[in-house]
């Protein structure tokens, strides 16, 4: 499965995340701080 890490763009929490955990993000916002985020947040782990 491929893993992402996720960086807050306004908390700037990093976030080890797996595909279902990226969209859930995508669509629902940082966990931490519910800032909205974009694609460009992610990086290949
Ligand atoms: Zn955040």
């Amino acid at each position: 499965m491929s893993t992402y890490i996720f960086v807050c763009p306004d908390c700037k929490q990093e976030i080890e995340v797996n595909a279902s955990m990226r969209e859930a993000i995508l669509s629902s916002g940082c966990p931490v701080c519910i800032e909205s985020v974009r694609a460009t947040h992610f990086e290949m782990a």
